[in-house]
């Protein structure tokens, strides 16, 4: 019961629902929702409701935190790959994955692994 995480809401104990009341008897509370896996906001909150109650806090200091955007990002095609595959329903064949400049078109092969690898890219930061 170790890797249990509480919702990150700042009123998520705000919410009176009934799981949400923990606590010995006589002394029982509304509490933040402690769960194995949260499914919201990158498993930080409990709802959608929670992760936009903290985001009315918080969003502007974040934003501000990691870097706030003064020019408009620009695509070009040092920075236009995405990743994608090809599906392939055939149990013995693989999809096949690639990148793919939506600029020029151009198609590049890709394993599996570094398909699933969110920091392996070939755009330009
Ligand atoms: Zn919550």
């Amino acid at each position: 019961m170790s890797d249990l995480k509480y919702c990150q809401g700042p009123k998520c104990h705000m919410h009176m629902t009934q799981d949400r009341i923990k606590g010995p008897k006589g002394n029982k509370t509304y509490q933040t929702r402690r769960r194995s896996s949260l499914y919201y906001g990158s498993g930080n909150f409990c709802s959608m409701w929670c992760y936009n109650e903290w985001a009315e806090v918080f969003i502007d200091r974040a934003v501000d935190h990691f870097g706030r955007l003064t020019e408009p990002k620009k695509l070009t095609e040092q920075n236009a790959w995405i990743k994608n595959y090809d599906w392939r329903g055939n149990a013995d064949e693989s999809h096949r994955h690639y990148f793919l400049n939506t600029i020029t078109k151009e198609r590049r092969s890709l394993t599996e692994a570094q398909y699933n690898d969110s920091n392996y890219t070939l755009n330009e930061r």
